[in-house]
């Protein structure tokens, strides 16, 4: 990738939105992919469950797959395109599956469908707990024997912006700072879990996509709809990994520091509530025992059967000394995913002509309130493929390319980012803003994030990762507690 290359499309992500979408275009397509890290730190990456779709209409039907995500989002799902979702995501699964993807079968051959939380029939499809890992590695083995998709790793788009026939991107790469130009940008950047201290997300998860749209004018929507998971690892050193929906699904119980069962105090489906209900009793059981113990109990179930159906969660938790089969396994709520995002019609147009926004850095408003598990891969594959197959119309419509400009010498100077700023953020959303909003701390937070934003802002900075990622995220903290400041 030169200096002030040219390409017909940009794809800024390599997950599954933004693998899926650059597999959409021709041979013809020239395609720029970028990963902030390597190409496999994402949200994508690390999916367990698996993805949720309508495969068999013997024993399942749309309508029931729509009501689950209406029922899960509290009814403030967009009808449009929820129906697009559910009726168009089988043909992409088995599209996937074309590609190479892999399910887990049955003895007969069958796909093996599993059931989580908010589920009314058995239709997850899955990899063993690691069905994101394989989407990628399936996907990704098809991205590499693509000549027409450049695949830049270690690679952060910092800044966009729109020119005559598309945009020019400032990218920070490992060799320093390049512009590049495209005609049709896709933002598949991923969540925001790393404004909090608590999060499944990885590093990569920092809100970059959401800021550089607002930063163009798109209109961003539903930033405070953040999903918050009941059931990461509770590790003492801090770092939290999944604990999926699908061991609830498979019968495991949640017990609080007593070693009682206490779900029947909050809701009637028990430990198949969905997941924001879940996050909330436990919230509550912890305020009435003043213990944030809690645990999952599956060893009732038989190990050998653990131990194949959850490879990864078996692994992670012996790292930390835990036999799935024969201990508790520790677990508390932490931050795990964005409902809303850029706002984006069912095409995945934003509000920014020529810029699209795929994955979970969208709204699409499938999700409602909150998210149904295992729709959003489902979500990032149905809808990249949209975005791509407009960019397709609009390129064979004749619309007119992007060329070179010349670039000015870029300002490389300035001061490293301090630490603790990032720090200082996420403090400010674990008070303000966690599993039950508190609305003093929400106000008080908003100045301290405007401070914060101004600090970052003032030029006094060096244009780095460390320094886009903090500007995301401050911009991405002040536009949830707006919102949230707003609502209460
Ligand atoms: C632990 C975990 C388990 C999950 N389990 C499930 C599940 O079972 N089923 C399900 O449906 N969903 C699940 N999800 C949610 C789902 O994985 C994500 O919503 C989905 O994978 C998002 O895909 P994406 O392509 O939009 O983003 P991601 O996969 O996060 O990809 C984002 C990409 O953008 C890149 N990027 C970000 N900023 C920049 C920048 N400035 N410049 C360049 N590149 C950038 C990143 O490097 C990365 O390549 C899970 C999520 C987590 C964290």
């Amino acid at each position: 990738m030169k200096d002030q290359a040219v390409y017909d499309v940009l794809i800024v992500g390599s997950g599954v939105a933004g693998m899926y979408g650059a597999l959409q275009f021709d041979p013809g397509t020239r395609v720029l992919m970028l990963a902030k890290y390597d190409k496999t730190t994402s949200n994508s990456n690390l999916a367990q469950g698996g993805v949720a779709a309508v495969l068999d209409l013997t024993d399942d039907s749309y309508d029931l797959h729509v009501k689950d995500t209406f029922i899960a989002g509290r009814h403030e799902n967009d009808p449009e395109a929820v129906d697009v979702l559910v009726h168009e995501g089988p043909d992409d699964v088995r599209k996937a599956m074309e590609l190479g993807v892999r399910f887990d079968r049955n003895a007969d051959g069958e796909l093996d469908k599993t059931l989580e939380g908010g589920h009314s029939r058995r239709r997850i499809v899955h990899y063993k707990d690691c069905t994101g890992a394989e989407l990628v590695r399936g996907l990704l083995a098809q991205v590499e024997a693509r000549p027409n998709i450049t695949l830049a790793e270690n690679t952060a788009l910092s800044a966009l912006k729109r020119v005559r026939g598309g945009f020019r991107a400032d990218l920070l790469t490992d060799e320093g700072p390049v512009s590049v130009f495209a005609s049709f940008c896709m933002l598949c950047t991923g969540g925001i879990g790393r404004v909090y201290r608590y999060t499944t997300n990885p590093k990569s998860a920092t809100g970059d996509g959401i800021r550089i749209a607002w930063e163009l004018g798109a209109s961003i929507k539903h930033l405070s709809y953040i999903q918050f998971h009941p059931t990461a690892f509770n590790s003492e050193d801090g770092e939290q990994f999944l604990i999926s929906e699908s061991v609830r699904g498979e019968g495991a119980y949640l017990l609080n520091c007593r070693g009682e069962r206490f779900m029947d105090r909050y809701d009637d489906r028990l430990e198949l509530a969905p997941r924001d209900v879940v996050s909330r009793s436990i919230m509550m059981e912890s305020r009435r025992t003043g213990s944030d113990r809690f645990y999952l109990d599956i060893r009732h179930e038989d190990a050998a059967f653990l131990y194949e159906r959850f490879p990864a969660i078996t692994e992670g938790c012996r790292r930390y000394g835990v036999d799935i089969a024969k201990d508790l396994i520790p677990i508390f709520p932490c931050q795990h995913y964005l409902m809303g995002g850029i706002e984006v019609d069912i095409d995945s147009k934003t509000t920014v002509p020529r810029l699209y926004a795929c994955g979970e850095c969208a709204c699409t408003g499938v999700h409602g309130k909150n998210r149904l598990a295992s729709n959003s891969l489902l979500e990032a594959l149905v809808f990249s493929r949209r975005a791509a197959a407009d960019i397709r119309r609009c390129m064979q419509n004749g619309y007119p390319g992007v060329e070179a400009l010349p670039v000015a010498p870029r300002e490389t100077g300035g001061a490293p980012l301090p630490a603790g700023v990032v720090d200082e953020i996420r403090g400010i959303m674990q008070r303000a803003y966690f599993v039950m909003p508190d609305a003093a701390a929400i106000r008080f937070g908003l100045k301290q994030i405007d401070n914060i934003l101004k600090r970052l802002k003032g030029g006094k900075y060096a244009c780095t990762r460390e320094w886009v990622e903090a500007l995301s995220l401050a911009t991405v903290a002040y536009i949830v507690l707006k919102e949230a400041d707003e609502k209460i």
